[in-house]
């Protein structure tokens, strides 16, 4: 870069440093940075547009425009050169703006005179904030320097933290961060949590945006990045030679920490006369808003690597450690962009809540979460630059919504509902020993879902009567390594002492599809739930399986033991695994280990073929567990993971319905034992519907074994078999509707 533009620039940041230094009411700095930069600059015009909400921007300060369109101009994203600016996150630079694609024509601002335009977002780390633009009546491309200069200078309009304060009807807002905000999100696991917000990881302030001597700048740059590349390293050889995957890792860490590229612009950023935490900041919002845009997962994912770099960089520069020193409320929520699942564990059932940013229904913090039973919400868009430790927030994980700093009005509605949930779960708790015997004289088990140790106290807790489905891979999940057969024999053999004879049916690993193991080399599958997942992988690569049943067989240590195979489809699959555990049972004898007293051997039924299956696998399979969850997104051909599809169809619709009496005559034919172990087994309308249809045993989730009981315990099942049978006889399409109007009949 040229040495005058270089010292331009440093000279337009020391300027602009000493104007935010002044005092003065929010709007009237704003008006003083535009006139500085349109002074520095030498163009007639300098605006700032901040976003009013995510598709609007509003002028919100202006030299040269008409005053008067203050807070009045408004325009849509992608809308007018400004509005492509703000949706490109890309300068847009014209010497002839009136005849550029997307120019708009605005009256009231008196707009048309100026022919050269340029402008650059107002970003911070990806997040978009608004345009700057400068014009000019003289009719000239802006120069590569001074395009540069003005991104430097909006990263530092970008890092005033009141910022959003300006937007509104002329008048200056209160202070952002005081406002009560909602968020929509998604669900990640229901309940209702009122609590104040922990950040997982706080984000660095920076507080010295411009610095004066660019040679120190460099040198701390320097120093930070060495530091940085040693800490890499030194991780690197931790894992020396063990964890393939990690490693791998960690050198795309270490080629970004080498990267010649990276260390150029930041050092071009100090040059302008930023300080070495801003140039890492600057650099890390430009590539978020380059490689935001990207498709390709696997660059995506390098995005977060570089992400990670960046938030290392800078708590070196700035001393901010990911402690800040600040104490975890006593009933914290959990803020994060997204979270592992060990670290969520080490959490553990501290947390009231937890709030993410990113996060899916299928991602492993989620199943975790909903092992530890904590509210969840997903999706929460821009949480993290809104929340402040500390601040209040509800949680509503049914709704999928999130209350930042809420009004007194809702937080006293939000409070009347956890009470009433809390009130339920009283009611439910007098009934823990009683039997789920409806009023018909038939009584339905109900078991509990688990997958980790932290589960094991609900089952005396929720007064099920054993684990009708222990899902073993979330303890291959929570690790970034493969647990070793006497760590696993460990962990299984105290969730045996833990049920203390209740009966825990070990269902094998259900990998692959939404659940990728950190250290297992990621097949790219264009449909992974109907890829290579589960009893295929097994199957195929039978080296893991092995080491899990040989796990399982030590652990019962002369105790009853159930093993259930997940997504067989066809019976050929569940002979092979039944016999690859009778060979591993066969080693254990020869080995002179104690065999368990009794051995189980089950299969999930999840995909509408193995229903059809011969009767000689009905004979074989010592019980039979219906994952509705799969089989649901089979039967309807509608991915269970996707938001628009998910909630189309439902399991009260009458040839789902119609399919499971199959499948339950079916079973019934070889007197074969058979549970529902889906989501749907707990919810009440619908597990008294499985319930009423045959379905003898249900396994769900603890916290819903209440709620269910106390349901099935209200009615005469004979007599909702009947209600069923004559709403699918009527050719009505779902049944809930009938069911519903039935129960209030009856008060219910
Ligand atoms: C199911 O598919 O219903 C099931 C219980 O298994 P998962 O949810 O773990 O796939
Ligand atoms: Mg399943």
């Amino acid at each position: 870069m040229p040495e005058r533009t270089e010292s331009e620039s440093r000279k337009l940041l020391r300027r602009l440093r000493d104007t935010l230094a002044e005092p003065g009411a929010g709007q009237e700095r704003l008006d003083r940075i535009t006139h500085l930069i349109a002074d520095s600059m030498r163009s007639e015009v300098c605006s700032i547009y901040l976003f009013r909400d995510d598709e609007t921007l509003e002028l919100c300060a202006t030299e040269g425009l008409n005053p008067e369109s203050v807070h009045k101009t408004r325009m849509r994203l992608g809308e007018g050169l400004v509005g492509r600016v703000a949706k490109m996150s890309s300068p847009i630079n014209t010497a002839n703006a009136p005849a550029e694609k997307g120019f708009r024509y605005m009256p009231e601002t008196g707009e048309e005179i100026f022919s050269s335009f340029l402008g650059v977002p107002i970003q911070r780390l990806g997040e978009k904030l608004g345009v700057l633009v400068v014009q000019s009546k003289e009719a000239r491309a802006f120069s590569d320097d001074e395009v540069y200069a003005l991104e430097v200078v909006a990263m530092v309009v970008a890092e005033m933290t009141e910022l959003g304060a300006f937007v509104g009807e002329g008048e200056a807002l209160s202070a952002l961060h005081q406002q009560p905000v909602m968020f929509r999100g998604g669900t990640g696991q229901e309940g209702a949590a009122e609590g104040h917000v922990w950040l997982h990881e706080p984000r660095v302030v920076i507080t010295n945006p411009v610095a004066d001597d660019p040679a120190v700048e460099l040198e701390r740059l320097k120093q930070a990045v060495d530091t940085l590349r040693i800490s890499v390293d030194a991780m690197l050889t931790m894992t020396d030679g063990q964890d393939t995957e990690q490693s791998q890792v960690l050198e795309a860490y270490r080629m970004f920490a080498n990267s010649r590229g990276w260390m150029r612009r930041m050092e071009e950023d100090i040059a302008a006369g930023l300080s070495a935490e801003a140039a890492v900041e600057k650099e890390q919002s430009a590539a978020r808003a380059r490689l935001e845009t990207v498709p390709d997962p696997y660059l995506r994912d390098r995005l977060h690597d570089l992400d990670d770099l960046s938030n290392r960089l800078l708590r070196i520069l700035t001393g901010q450690g990911a402690d800040t020193g600040a104490e975890m409320p006593a009933d914290p929520i959990l803020v994060a962009r997204n979270i592992g699942p060990a670290e969520l564990l080490d959490y553990g059932r501290r947390l009231k809540g937890i709030v993410l940013e990113e996060g899916a229904v299928g991602s492993h913090a989620a199943i975790v979460a909903r092992a530890l039973a904590i509210p969840l919400v997903i999706h929460a868009e821009r949480i993290i630059t809104e929340a402040l430790n500390g601040d209040p927030i509800l949680v509503d994980g049914d709704q999928g919504i999130v209350h930042l700093r809420p009004e007194e009005t809702v937080a006293a509605a939000f409070r009347d509902k956890i009470a009433m949930q809390a009130q339920a779960q009283t009611r439910y708790a007098s009934l823990r020993d009683k039997p789920a015997t409806a009023k018909c004289g038939t009584t339905i088990a109900l078991q509990m879902n688990a997958g980790l140790m932290a589960d094991l106290p609900s089952l005396a807790g929720s007064g099920a009567e054993g684990v009708g489905l222990f899902r073993t891979e979330l303890q291959f999940l929570i690790r970034n390594h493969v647990p070793k057969r006497a760590e696993l024999a460990n962990i299984y053999s105290g969730v045996l002492d833990a049920a203390k004879g209740k009966r825990v049916v070990f269902r094998t690993l259900d990998i692959g599809s939404d659940k990728v193991l950190p250290y297992m080399k990621r097949v790219e599958e264009p449909n992974p739930a109907m890829g290579w997942r589960a009893i295929r992988v097994a199957l195929d690569k039978p080296g893991i399986m092995r080491m899990q049943l040989q796990a399982l067989l030590r652990a019962s240590g002369g105790r009853p033991l159930a093993v259930m195979f997940p997504f067989i489809t066809e019976f050929e699959e569940f002979r092979t695994a039944r016999q690859m555990l009778k060979d591993e049972v066969e080693r254990e004898r020869r080995l002179g280990h104690i065999l368990p007293d009794a051995l189980e051997v089950g299969a999930m039924l999840e995909t509408p073929s193995l229903a059809y299956a011969p009767k000689e696998f009905f004979e074989m399979a010592d019980f039979v567990s219906v994952g509705g969850n799969d089989l649901k997104q089979f039967f309807f051909a509608a991915d269970r993971e996707n938001e628009t599809v998910r909630r189309r169809y439902d399991m009260l619709n009458a040839s789902f319905l119609h399919f499971l009496c199959q499948i339950i005559e079916r079973c019934a034919e070889t007197r074969t034992p058979l549970s529902f172990c889906g989501e749907d087994a707990g919810r009440p309308i619908e597990a008294l519907t499985l319930a009423a249809i045959g379905f003898r045993t249900l396994s769900m989730r603890p916290a819903s074994i209440g709620p269910v009981k106390h349901l099935i315990r209200r009615v005469d099942l004979k007599e909702l078999r009947k209600v069923i049978e004559a709403e699918c006889k009527a050719g009505v399409t779902n049944i809930r509707a009938g069911v519903v109007n039935w129960l209030s009949k009856q008060d219910i």
